[in-house]
């Protein structure tokens, strides 16, 4: 299966986005999605307080680069990757607990969060609603590593790659995509 998928932000703006894809492949040969993140740098201002954050070894809450949230309406685009990786695994149907798991490339880690939160509308009625949002933040590493790459951070630098950071998501990494399927499915 050779296929390319752009999923954008559920805020509209395009430049938050992440594509997926799969490259054709042999018959017995391992299923491997490849992953590619815009990474878009947050205001000067915000930067300084993440690097400075990141130093002394703290997270800033949000990551260090702009978040992206997925879009409920891109469940069954991104369903396809996970059946690819692997459609043994059944992912429970809509999954409304929260959850987060992790995943890295060479230089940055990016945590998939599922979250519920209620707003207290002005009419005093309590909105439900929940958002599948994937957050970036600099490798953790010693205080020198971690003095290098806040120099980096400030002058620009995203990842090895670039603006378009890349990693992958191997057979084993199939419940990752199906239970992002499943939370946006709940969303
Ligand atoms: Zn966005």
């Amino acid at each position: 299966m050779e296929k390319t998928e752009f999923f954008v932000c559920r805020c509209h703006d395009v430049s938050h986005q992440l594509v997926l894809e799969t490259l054709e492949t042999e018959e017995n040969e391992e299923h491997v999605v490849y992953g590619c993140f815009h990474i878009v740098h947050l205001e000067f201002w915000e930067k300084l307080k993440c690097a400075m954050k990141y130093i002394f070894g703290r997270k800033c809450k949000d990551g260090d680069f702009d978040a992206l949230l997925l879009r409920p309406e891109d469940s069954d685009r991104l369903e396809c990757f996970a059946n690819y990786l692997d459609d043994s695994i059944s992912a429970p149907d809509k999954q409304t607990d929260p959850f987060h798991f992790t995943f890295s490339s060479t230089d940055n880690v990016y945590e998939v969060s599922f979250d519920t939160y209620q707003d207290k509308l002005k009419d005093g009625s309590i909105l439900t609603d929940s958002e599948l949002s994937v957050c970036v933040w600099m490798k953790p590493g010693n205080l020198f590593y971690r003095l290098y790459r806040a120099a980096k951070y400030l002058s620009g630098y995203c990842s090895r790659y670039g603006d378009f950071d890349s990693f992958e998501f191997v057979q084993n990494d199939a419940w990752k995509l199906h239970r992002m399927v499943s939370g946006l499915r709940a969303c």
